[in-house]
């Protein structure tokens, strides 16, 4: 993972979310807009006095859509309920429109283009 990777952007733009300690999460590169969005409006609706504790403790794909955990509250939930809700809908190769494929045992949210690559 090299310096101008996305993931390590997006952990040190809201490093705030991750404890100060952003950690590298295992999803495909088609999904980075979306853990964007996820971010700013977690930021948006966290609360001064939950600010400090929250911190996402994992975020990863399994089963081709998007798991997301943390240590926050319910609205934290059902923005990653929105989110995880979404993946399935995002190719996770190329972010264009897609949706939940199983090929070769594995699920992945992929659009035709990018299906079995
Ligand atoms: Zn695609």
């Amino acid at each position: 993972m090299d310096e101008s990777d996305w993931r390590r952007h997006l952990g040190r733009r809201w490093a705030e979310q991750f404890g100060g300690r952003p950690f590298g999460f295992a999803v495909g590169d088609g999904w980075d807009h979306l853990l964007a969005e996820v971010f700013r409006r977690v930021d948006a609706v966290l609360e001064d006095d939950e600010r400090d504790a929250f911190a996402w403790s994992d975020i990863k794909e399994k089963w081709g859509v998007l798991r997301m955990t943390h240590n926050g509250s319910d609205r934290i939930d059902d923005l990653v309920d929105w989110a995880e809700a979404a993946s399935k809908r995002i190719c996770d190769r190329c972010g264009w429109s897609g949706r939940l494929r199983s090929g070769g045992g594995h699920w992945r949210a992929r659009c035709d283009a990018c299906d079995g690559l």
